[in-house]
């Protein structure tokens, strides 16, 4: 049998691939159909050609599945709960093995094999580290938890990635009731950021430039919404002191993804704030930075990569939690089929849609 799997043959262009799928899987590993799989920013990224090592191959990270088939080994998942054939499950796009000098550390999201198997689709079992596809292999060194009942495919699509990330960064960061965030970005992550942030009771202030993001993200929870279009540095800086006492925010968070928003950040915080950064994760991009605003307000900046595999399990706890009270279900705002992912992702860099979906075996 056959699966289909989408190929970037150079950056922006992209071709569906048929491989066979695996007959025989190893021990611990499953193998999942793909039901839905979303266009993060970090695959537009990926697509535009701005991570050297990811220029042509498979693409594609959020994802939630079904098992359609199991290593002999494999009862549970890693959270001990038992898994079958026919379960929903969300793996974590990053490999950690549990056994590297990171690991050990217990530094699982630094782990020195995490992308082991990104670019490797040509190399059987073909369906792996990329999930853009109809299948995907979830190979023994890699985590993964079953979706709690309740939780639709939409809502679930995003905890692998969006939702996880921000909510390992926000409490490792500590963000605690009363804190003031401001968050810069009103993407996935940023969404995601609002309704984490507000549940551990913080006062929330998003910043964007396009009006129906930042619509969803009081949805989210978000207290304060800022459209910065127009706005230089000094207006923006003004605006958030206005809304945290004339102090700035206790809490910066950039998932802008956008360099100028690092030089920015520090100035809308108070003395002593904490930065969060995320967002700019390709490499050679710069921004000039006054390296005195970050002494003399003495700012900490947290930088925050991938997340620890348990952090998976939180988030979909906190998905259950929290599904009835945030509109999960509409933070992919439009779908798309595996033959549609060049659109998907030009209507994504191009701002249309805020989170593109892609629909596969449902
Ligand atoms: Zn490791
Ligand atoms: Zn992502």
């Amino acid at each position: 049998m056959k699966g289909k799997l989408v190929w970037m043959t150079e950056p922006l262009k992209f071709e569906v691939r048929e491989y066979d799928l695996p007959e025989t899987i190893e021990p611990d590993a499953v193998l999942i159909e793909v039901l839905q799989t979303n266009v993060c920013g970090s695959d537009l990224h990926i697509a535009k050609g701005n991570l050297p090592h990811l220029r042509c191959g498979g693409i594609g990270h959020e994802v939630v599945g079904r098992i359609v088939k199991m290593g002999e080994r494999r009862t549970t998942d890693n959270a001990g709960q038992p898994v079958n054939v026919g379960d929903r499950v969300v793996p974590t796009y990053i490999v950690s093995c549990n056994n590297c000098s990171y690991c050990l550390q217990g530094l699982y999201s630094s782990c020195l094999h995490s992308n082991k198997y990104m670019g490797k689709q040509n190399i059987a079992p073909y369906f792996h580290g990329a999930t853009y596809a109809t299948h995907y292999y979830i190979h023994h060194d890699q985590y993964f938890y079953k979706v709690p009942e309740g939780i639709t495919n939409q809502e679930a699509s995003s905890a692998n990635c969006a939702l996880t990330q921000v909510y390992s960064a926000i409490d490792k960061a500590n963000v605690k009731p009363g804190d003031s965030l401001v968050i810069q970005g009103a993407g996935g992550l940023g969404i995601n950021a609002c309704a984490v942030a507000k549940e551990r009771g913080a006062k929330v202030i998003i910043i964007d430039t396009v009006d129906s993001r930042l619509e969803l993200a009081k949805r989210f929870g978000a207290d304060h919404v800022i459209n910065m279009e127009g706005l230089d540095l000094r207006g923006l800086t003004k605006r958030v002191r206005e809304l945290t006492n004339g102090m700035g925010a206790d809490f910066g968070m950039e998932v802008a993804g956008v360099p100028a928003a690092f030089s920015q950040g520090p100035h809308l915080l108070r003395n002593g704030g904490k930065y969060i950064v995320m967002g700019n994760i390709s490499i050679g991009q710069k921004v000039e930075v006054d390296p005195a605003i970050l002494i003399l307000k003495a700012i900490k900046i947290l930088p925050f990569a991938g997340y620890e595999p348990m952090y998976l399990y939180k988030a979909l706890q906190f998905l259950e939690r929290n599904v009835n009270k945030y509109p999960f279900n509409e933070l992919t705002d439009a779908a798309f089929t595996l033959e549609e992912v060049a659109a998907a992702i030009d209507k994504s860099i191009k701002r249309e849609v805020t989170r593109a979906t892609i629909v596969v075996n449902q």
